[in-house]
Formats: C-alpha cells, sequence, structure tokens
C-alpha cells in the first residue's frame, strides 16, 4: 500500500484515465493536451465543483468584456472531445474523497486555481463597505457562491471608492463600477446585479498603486480602456509620472512598462469634468488602515516610494481618504483540497515539471496545472503552455510505467449517482447553456448568466423532463 493510504492494484486494460480537479481555463488546455499529446487511447473526466465549466473565464472575465469571454467557444472544442467528459456538480472533499478518486483512475491532474483573496492585514479591513475584489467579482459575473447580502449592502449608497492595488483584477474593477447603466445593459451580468448597479452609481474611483507606475502589473491594453467610459474622466497626477533612475531602467527594458507610461502621460493633463464620474489613478500610495464604525468612510493612507530593491518604504507622510467602498484588489491565493497540502505562504501546490511533491518527493498519479501550480499570474492562454508541460510529465511517466492504477475501472460518474450526487455532464451543460441565452433573449441580449445552482439545477431537470 502506499503512503496515501491508497490500495494498489494491478493495472487495468483499456485507455489512460485521468481525473482532472477543475474545469477552468487550465483544467480544459490539460483535458486538450491529454487528447492531443498521447499516443495512447485517453479517458479524461474533468470535474468542477460548479454545474458549469469555464472557471474564471465565466466568473472572472468581466463581463464587459465580450470579446474576451468569447474565448468560451475555443475552450467549448476541447469540452466536445470524445475523450473528454465534463462532470460538473462534483465537489472532491464532499462527494468523494481525493482517495476514492483516485482508485478511478490513472493519474490526477489538480487544475482548481486560486479562489480566495489575499488580505491587506491593515486594521478596518473587516468593515462593512470592505470588500474583496474576489468577492466583487464573483458576485457581479452571477457565481452561485457569491455573498451577495455583503457585496449588496456593501454597494447601497456606495458614491466614492477606493480600489487597493494596481493589477488588471483592480482595473476591470474601477472600470465596471464606473460603466453606465447603458454600458452595462447589454452584458451577461444577471438582472439583480445590473439593478444594484443601476440605483447605487458610484461617481468617483480612486485606484491606489503601492509603488509606481513602472511597477504596476497592469497591461497596456486594459490600461487604455480606461479612457472609454462613456461616463468617467481618467485623472492621473503629474508628479507620480516622475520616474527615478530604477524606474527609467525598467521602463526601458519593459515595453509593457513603456507603453503604460505613454498611456499615463498622455492623461496627464485631464482634469475633473462636470456632471462625469472620475478614475483617479494614484501611485506611491499604500493603505494604513480603514476608518469607520458601522461601515467604512475613509481610509489611511501613507506616501511610500520604492526602495533599491524595489519594495515599497512608507515616507511617513499621511492623509485620509473618504470612501463610502473599499475594494481590495491585491491577488489570489489557492487553498488545500481536502487530502492535497498547499504551501501556506505561496497557495500553491509543490511540483516538479507538474509533478506533485509530498514532503519533497514526487508522488505517483498526482499532477497540477494552472493557477494552483504557478500562483495567479498570467491571462487565460498562459494556462496552455501551462497545461502542455504538466501533461508531458504525466504521459513520459504513464510510457515508463511509472503510473500505479490503484482500483477498478469502475465508472466515476455511477458511483457518484449511487452516492446520491447529481453531476451534471456535457448535454446537462449545454441545456444550462441554451437556458441561459432564452433567459437574456427576454431582454434582448445574448445571454443571462443564471446565478443560483438551484436555477441552474433546474434548467437541467427541465430539459430532461422535455426530453422524456
Ligand atoms: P496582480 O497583477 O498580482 O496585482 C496585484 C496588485 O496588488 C499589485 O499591484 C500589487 O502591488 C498589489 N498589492 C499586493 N499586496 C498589496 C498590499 N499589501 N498593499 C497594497 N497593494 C498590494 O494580480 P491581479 O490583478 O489579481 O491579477 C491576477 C492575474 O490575472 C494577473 O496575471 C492578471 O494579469 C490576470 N488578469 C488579466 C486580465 C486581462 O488580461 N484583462 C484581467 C484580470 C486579471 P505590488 O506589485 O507592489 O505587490
Amino acid at each position: 500500500m502506499p503512503d496515501d493510504g491508497v490500495p494498489e492494484s494491478r493495472p487495468t486494460p483499456g485507455p489512460l484515465r485521468v481525473a482532472v480537479v477543475g474545469a477552468g481555463p487550465a483544467g480544459i488546455y490539460t483535458a486538450e493536451a491529454l487528447s492531443r499529446q498521447s499516443d495512447v487511447p485517453v479517458a479524461v473526466d474533468l470535474l468542477d465543483r460548479l454545474p458549469t465549466p469555464f472557471g474564471l473565464v465565466r466568473h472572472g472575465i468581466a463581463p464587459d468584456h465580450a470579446k474576451m469571454r468569447a474565448i468560451r467557444d475555443t475552450l467549448h472544442r476541447a469540452l466536445d472531445a470524445p475523450s473528454v467528459r465534463f462532470v460538473g456538480n462534483v465537489e472532491v472533499g464532499r462527494d468523494l474523497t481525493l482517495a476514492e478518486l483516485r482508485t478511478h483512475v490513472d493519474a490526477v491532474v489538480y487544475t482548481y486555481g486560486a479562489a480566495l483573496d489575499r488580505r491587506l492585514g491593515i486594521d478596518g479591513e473587516e468593515l462593512p463597505g470592505s470588500v474583496a475584489a474576489t468577492d466583487l467579482v464573483a458576485w457581479y459575473c452571477g457565481h452561485p457562491d457569491a455573498d451577495r447580502a455583503r457585496i449588496e449592502s456593501a454597494l447601497a449608497g456606495a458614491r466614492k471608492a477606493i480600489v487597493v492595488g494596481v493589477g488588471n483584477v483592480a482595473l476591470d474593477v474601477a472600470r465596471v463600477l464606473l460603466r453606465t447603466a447603458d454600458e452595462l445593459e447589454p452584458t451577461d451580468m444577471p438582472q439583480h446585479v445590473l439593478d444594484a448597479f443601476a440605483a447605487a452609481p458610484v461617481e468617483e474611483v480612486t485606484v491606489l498603486g503601492r509603488r509606481g507606475p513602472a511597477q504596476a502589473t497592469f497591461t497596456t491594453q486594459e490600461l487604455r480602456e480606461l479612457d472609454t467610459l462613456a461616463g468617467a474622466t481618467v485623472l492621473v497626477d503629474p508628479a507620480d509620472l516622475a520616474l527615478d533612475p530604477r524606474s527609467e531602467e525598467v521602463a526601458a527594458a519593459d515595453r509593457n512598462v513603456s507603453r503604460n507610461l505613454a498611456v499615463l502621460r498622455g492623461w496627464a493633463d485631464h482634469v475633473p469634468e462636470p456632471g462625469r464620474g472620475r478614475l483617479r489613478l494614484r501611485f506611491f500610495t499604500r493603505p494604513v488602515r480603514l476608518l469607520g464604525t458601522d461601515r467604512v468612510t475613509a481610509v489611511e493612507v501613507e506616501r511610500t516610494a520604492v526602495d533599491a530593491e524595489g519594495r515599497a518604504v512608507g515616507t511617513g507622510e499621511v492623509e485620509v481618504l473618504p470612501a463610502d467602498l473599499v475594494v481590495r484588489s491585491v491577488g489570489y491565493r489557492g487553498t488545500p483540497l481536502p487530502g492535497l497540502p498547499v504551501d501556506g505562504r505561496t497557495g500553491t501546490v509543490a511540483h516538479e515539471a507538474g509533478r506533485v511533491l509530498r514532503d519533497g518527493v514526487v508522488s505517483s498519479g498526482e499532477y497540477a496545472a494552472g493557477w494552483i501550480k504557478r500562483g495567479p499570474t498570467g491571462v487565460v492562454g498562459t494556462n496552455k503552455h501551462d497545461a502542455r508541460e504538466t501533461v508531458a510529465s504525466l504521459l513520459a511517466d504513464a510510457a515508463e510505467g511509472r503510473l500505479v492504477p490503484r482500483g477498478e475501472a469502475d465508472d466515476l460518474v455511477r458511483t457518484l449517482v449511487d452516492r446520491g450526487a447529481q453531476p451534471v455532464l456535457l448535454e446537462d451543460w449545454r441545456a444550462i447553456d441554451a437556458a441561459e441565452v432564452a433567459l437574456g433573449a427576454t431582454r434582448g441580449r445574448a445571454r443571462t448568466t443564471l446565478h443560483e445552482r438551484e436555477s441552474l439545477l433546474a434548467a437541467v431537470r427541465a430539459a430532461a423532463a422535455a426530453a422524456r
């Protein structure tokens, strides 16, 4: 018996059986790479705890980025492959243990991403009116687990927002908060989200970067887009754009940085316009604490400088910025799956070219790809290359007899159904898809996201009943 307590058994004939845990872009690209790169037949079960595939492509890419969201169509081709079976609404650790899952397959690939927010670790962070970007984004994308009450009460009456962080998520959030009702109307946001935004129009968003514009992680395309908002003007303090010699070097070496600076400099003469919203980008500013009693009313911030190692250091110069909504957008972190250790500091699984390490040793038959492997960085397409590396390791191990099949080739879906789980398969997802398109059509939109687990499952049941 191996160390993890899963019984070994003799190899079974048939295809190479792989379970991929998480049907976001990393999982889908892994499934696709398994089909494409393997010389032997493969059978992939692509599991997700939600009844829907696509992970952050569905619940992360901003709904006003319709073109980017269209990557779903490309990802769908992998789901349609005969060697891939989508098995949604199944949570490893709830519906079956990891050890049980492993009895069904020759290998498992963890691709479940990094779902939680990182914290600021400052006073007042928990006040009502202070929310994580991960939670706000989940809510406006219609994630079934979104904390509606917290987000909707934070938004109610909010006029001045502060977004902490200068990554692409921060820009997404700032942009969406300042979009007009007319701009949001054609998106696939659930109706209650559109209603909440329309009822509480945010007038001013200040985005805080704790370092300078040369150290910001947003990309130029996303930055440039801020200046296309129908109802808001982008404002930048020209003093923030004066670079020290080190930042000059960074700008000279990095095209993204030099382009960002050119865009920011183009906005340096913008002034607030009466009757229009304001999107202020402030650099060299870090939050010290959130102020307020029943809810956040302001943020105490400190002016910073960037030291020789590129770190933000406080200058002692503090200021209080009024805000009735604070969104911290300082990155995502991965969490352990029951039975799978994750490094608490990095929020990632230890690995060697995608092979999972347990106590520093390669664990036979376990792999990782995507954010749980490399951390929350890169764009959707980054996962393609990442998945290929992991799949190459897996297939090499299979070819060289390093995978140890753990049990009978029992059908995973049958086992799940016997246990009372309600797996959602590809045809069920198609029913959900059709229901969302139909719901959108009632208001002249291409789609409206179904945001409740129960409505998603009801769409599946309705389609099954109609087919009988
Ligand atoms: P990110 O790019 O890592 O940005 C995190 C931001 O938080 C950085 O500005 C960071 O500043 C700041 N930060 C971290 N800790 C902080 C603290 N304690 N106080 C103040 N600021 C702090 O992460 P992200 O925006 O969450 O995006 C995640 C990934 O998804 C990225 O690769 C991103 O490009 C990608 N994404 C892409 C798109 C798109 O292509 N349109 C859209 C959304 C997301 P420091 O640099 O100083 O640490």
